[in-house]
């Protein structure tokens, strides 16, 4: 049966890398962030840089009169060898609408569900100047895909992916799909993926890749995780969540799950549901911010996106 797999997760934890890897089988087609083709929120989602390196690329090409109910589905039938697609756009709200297509259309889906811990998170947003912003955006993403989408969740903690090259095996297991020595290696394959993380993406540049040295290279083509040794930020972190009790809450929840407690994780999460009206909100949230970028080119979540247009230089597409 063919199948979707949706890597879902906040920003900065790893989705482009774990999408790429998982897509790195010749039966597999990463995507990217797809969504932004169809709903794109910000300027630089209107230029679809793709993965393999061009702007004109045959995938997306033979997408372009395709509604985004028949994605999936009209990829599966242009490429018969493909088995599953994954698709990073990571965004609760476009999972839940597609994955209604998918029940209807009798295609098969899971949801990896990759994080990392609060601390683990909060620097990677400390790192891009945004420390207030991780504990609002963390909470609500994992509130929310839960309240849309609570089942058919495979965890994936980023510091385990990245570190022990074991949990490749079970990751691939809960989702149903083949292992084999090597899948870590997704810059060897010609990668159609949207957007996404910089980092991740950068591997995929052979340029890149051949003015590198030998030992350079190693170094270059991983995917790396270094533990959090700040006690300065521990502090800053723990003072958050001693003001917060939801985001110990979520963190049990999903430490749970992720140790093989799906149902007791689960359960834990069904306190901090959202509401109908907080849903709502998001929905318009989205459609203001997708206005914005396609009639007036503006994007909110990289403000460097409008000084790079307005300098007229090629929006940065880190994410
Ligand atoms: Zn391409």
């Amino acid at each position: 049966m063919k199948k979707v797999i949706f890597v879902a997760s906040t920003s900065y934890s790893g989705s482009t890398f774990l999408d790429m890897t998982l897509g790195n089988d010749p039966a597999g087609l990463s995507l990217g962030e797809v969504d932004a083709v169809y709903e794109p929120t910000e300027p630089h989602h209107l230029k679809r840089e793709c993965g393999c390196g061009t702007y004109n690329c045959h995938v997306w090409k033979s997408l372009e009169k395709v509604p985004a109910s028949q994605l999936y589905q009209s990829l599966f039938k242009t490429y018969p060898h493909i088995d599953y697609i994954v698709d990073s756009s990571k965004s609760p709200l476009w999972i839940n609408r597609r994955i209604k297509d998918l029940r209807k259309q009798g295609i098969d889906y899971r949801i990896a569900v990759i994080w990392k811990t609060p601390l683990e998170i909060a620097q990677s947003f400390d790192k891009r100047g945004q420390f207030d912003n991780w504990a609002r955006s963390w909470v609500n993403y994992y509130r929310l895909l839960h309240t849309l989408q609570p089942e058919h969740w495979t965890m994936v903690k980023y510091r385990d992916y990245a570190s022990d090259p074991e949990t490749l095996k079970d990751i691939c297991a809960g989702l149903g799909i083949d292992w084999f020595a090597g899948k870590e290696a997704y810059w060897e394959k010609t990668q159609h993926i949207l957007f996404g993380n910089h980092s991740a993406r950068k591997h995929l540049n052979p340029n890149h890749r051949d003015n590198a040295t030998s030992t350079d290279k190693a170094a270059f083509q991983t995917v790396s995780y270094t533990p959090v040794e700040d006690p300065a930020l521990e502090a800053r972190v723990n003072q958050v969540i001693a003001a917060n009790p939801v985001i110990g809450r979520v963190a049990d929840a999903l430490q749970r799950m992720t140790a093989g407690d799906e149902a007791g994780g689960r359960q834990a999460l069904q306190a901090d549901r959202m509401s109908r009206a907080d849903i709502w909100l998001r929905e318009a949230k989205l459609a203001l911010r997708i206005l914005a970028a396609k009639r007036y080119r503006i994007g909110f979540k990289h403000p460097q996106t409008v000084t790079s247009i307005v300098q007229n230089k090629e929006p940065d597409q880190a994410a």
